[in-house]
């Protein structure tokens, strides 16, 4: 087991645009297996590769948490291919701790991606329909990859009032 160091705002690897990955080698296995580690030692519901300091297109999920499964999933390239409808809830990152806000996503989305199973390194082609709190947590690790902060999707002033009142209240985090 290896937990990684999780990236915070600030760490410039949060803003790049994920790079496509096409093979699945044992670096991408490994960094699969150690971000699902991190994941669960932050107790978090998803985690993208850019917050371990890889800009790459790979997530992994915590279904069981989620509630829509029993395993982590880990999925590359995903795309966002058809969104539906609007919800309002509270959202969190583990790259903004301790930061949480309510954020208006789509309440349905369906998402295009490679599944991995690090059992047997099999990858398969998905179509992912994902509701409610699913939905939420694969469109936040995909905004991840592109570079996105939840953050970025409230409007300035609320932003900015949200972000001072956390860097006061988290001097540890900053630089
Ligand atoms: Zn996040």
């Amino acid at each position: 087991m290896s937990v990684l160091h999780i990236r915070i705002i600030g760490d410039p690897v949060l803003r790049e645009k994920g790079e496509v990955v096409e093979e699945i080698d044992d670096n991408i296995l490994q960094l699969a297996k150690d971000m699902i580690d991190t994941m669960h030692n932050a107790n978090g519901l998803g985690l993208a590769a850019h917050q371990v300091g890889v800009a790459k297109r790979l997530i992994v999920l915590n279904l069981k948490d989620i509630g829509v499964g029993k395993k982590d999933m880990v999925l590359i390239n995903p795309e966002v291919v058809y969104s539906e409808g609007s919800d309002i809830s509270e959202e969190g990152c583990l790259s903004i701790p301790g930061l949480y806000t309510k954020l208006e996503r789509p309440y349905y989305i369906e998402v295009e991606a490679e599944e991995i199973k690090l059992s047997n390194k099999k990858r398969k082609k998905v179509r992912i329909k994902a509701e409610d709190l699913y939905a939420r947590a694969l469109l936040h690790e995909i905004d991840h990859i592109n570079g996105i902060l939840f953050i970025d999707r409230l409007d300035d002033m609320k932003r900015r009032i949200l972000l001072a009142k956390w860097r006061r209240e988290h001097p540890e985090y900053s630089k």
